[in-house]
Formats: structure tokens, sequence, C-alpha cells
């Protein structure tokens, strides 16, 4: 009998999306799994900005052919020597990287910035596939009641935002909170999770046709402004007093909305920059 496939997008070429092509290529097979590594059946993964970072040949470590989704969850079909959280049947999700539990931010919690580990679609293969392999301490339990398709997207997507709304922000009840980049992935989970904590969101986006999408996500006010130059409409917006927090999303780099972002806060407020890592 010969070894069974599985159907898999896979990346052979660096550059745009036509480089992406569904492929039929060898499935992992159970009886292969090393230490503690599981077998997960795919049911949903989340496409991911740093899917396109990665497409576009901006990260050193990704080994062609990749596949790509680091966004994953499924069932667990099978489980590796060693393994001691998962049995056959769990459903669970991974939690972005698979960190290698040893090194110095490993040992602080700060598993997500671990350096040591590997990063589905750079050196493992990643959940744009019917299967894929994540050692246990990449994944997490999906309790029953939340959709796959939602577990698929709590740690990266979701998990950055409530990592720079509440842990790094500190945002508060009755606060006012401008958030650039609102219109992304982080950006409308991070005004949901303002909203649940009770504060008020400016939501800044460089493309006014967003503006509908960021009122129904629940921005406030949205502040519309291709040139990214928000700090007097921030001012206005709050009787010229300056917002509380800033969740700066566009990332550091974005020198016109950083700067913008000092010029709107209250006296001492806090700025957070936040790129990809949670
Ligand atoms: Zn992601
Ligand atoms: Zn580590």
């Amino acid at each position: 009998m010969g070894q069974k496939t599985m159907r898999a997008v896979v990346m052979h070429e660096f550059g745009g999306p036509e480089n992406l092509r569904l492929e039929e290529v060898p499935a992992p097979e159970a009886s292969a799994l090393r230490q503690r590594e599981v077998l997960i059946k795919v049911r949903a993964v989340g496409v991911c900005y740093h899917d396109i970072i990665n497409r576009s040949g901006n990260l050193p470590r990704t080994k062609l052919p990749s596949i790509l989704g680091h966004e994953i969850a499924g069932e667990v079909v099978a489980i590796g020597p060693g393994v001691q959280d998962f049995r056959v049947g769990d459903r669970v999700a991974t939690i972005q990287r698979v960190h290698c539990g040893r090194c110095d931010l490993c040992r602080r919690g700060r598993t997500t910035l671990c350096k040591e580990g590997v990063f589905f679609g750079e050196e493992i293969p990643g959940g744009y596939a019917e299967y894929v392999v994540s050692e246990e301490q990449g994944l997490a339990r999906v309790p029953h009641g939340i959709a796959l398709e939602e577990a698929s997207i709590c740690a990266c997507t979701i998990g950055t935002a409530i990592h720079v709304a509440r842990t790094r922000g500190g945002v508060q009840l009755d606060e006012t909170v401008l958030i650039t980049g609102a219109s992304g992935g982080v950006g409308l989970h991070a005004i949901q999770i303002c909203r649940l904590i009770g504060a008020r969101v400016l939501a800044v986006t460089s493309s006014p046709q967003k503006e509908a999408r960021l009122k129904e996500a629940g921005a406030d006010e949205v502040i519309a402004t291709p040139s990214l130059k928000f700090a007097e409409a921030a001012r206005r917006l709050t009787a010229g007093r300056g917002v509380d927090v800033v969740l700066e999303i566009t990332g550091a780099r974005s020198v016109p909305s950083s700067h913008a972002s000092c010029r709107c806060r209250r006296r001492r407020g806090p700025t957070n920059s936040c790129t990809t890592a949670p």
C-alpha cells in the first residue's frame, strides 16, 4: 500500500497569491509521530496578515516549498509517544507557534516571543492542509460550545488584541482609546475588546470606505484619513483633552501614524505598539 496523501495549499515560490497551489501531498502518518507530537485533522484555519508577509518572501526562516497557516483548529486523530495533555478526539487549536519551553522568555511566560521555537509555515508545515502535526506545547484545548472557526483565530488575532488593549494598554472603564489600523484583523477585535471593557473607541483608518464596517464593529467615532494625520481630529473629538490610551496597531515603522499617536494623547497617557507578536 502506498503512502496516504492529503490536499494542501503549497507555496513553491515567494510572490503573489498565484504561488499558492492546491496539490496532493504525502499526509503525515500516525506511525511516524515523534516525541510529544500530535496529529490533527484540520477543521478551520485563519488567514493572517503574517501569511501575506511570509508569501511575499519577508520571513527569512521559511523554507520552500511551504504550507502556510498558523491559526489552526481541529481534532486530534493520533498522538505520539510522551504526549500527556491530549487524547484522540480532543478539539484543539494552535497557540500561534510551538515554543521551546526552556528559554528565558518561555520561563517568564512570554512564550509567543520565544526565538528558539518553530512557526507553522516557516520551519514546520502549517494548516492550509487536511492534516497538520504539532508538538503538544503548541496547542490548547477548545471548550465545547466554541466553534472551531472561532477557536482558530483566538490565539493570534484575538490574543494580540487582548494583549495590546488589556495587558499592555491597561484600558479602563470610561477611558477614551484611539486605535490605529482599526480595520485590520487585530484592530477589529481591539475595538470589540475595548467596548467590552466599557471604553469609548476612536477608530482610525486610512480607507474612508471602511467607516461603516468600523461602526458596526463598535467604534464610537471613525477618523478616516488616508494621510494618517489624525491628531487634530482626535483632540477635537475629546474636547481638546486628548485620548487616554493609543493602541498603535499599524506598527512602529509607520512614521506618520506613530507621530500622530504621540500628539493626540492626554499628558502621560500610554502608547502601545503592536506588530505581530501578541
Ligand atoms: Zn496570525
Ligand atoms: Zn522559548
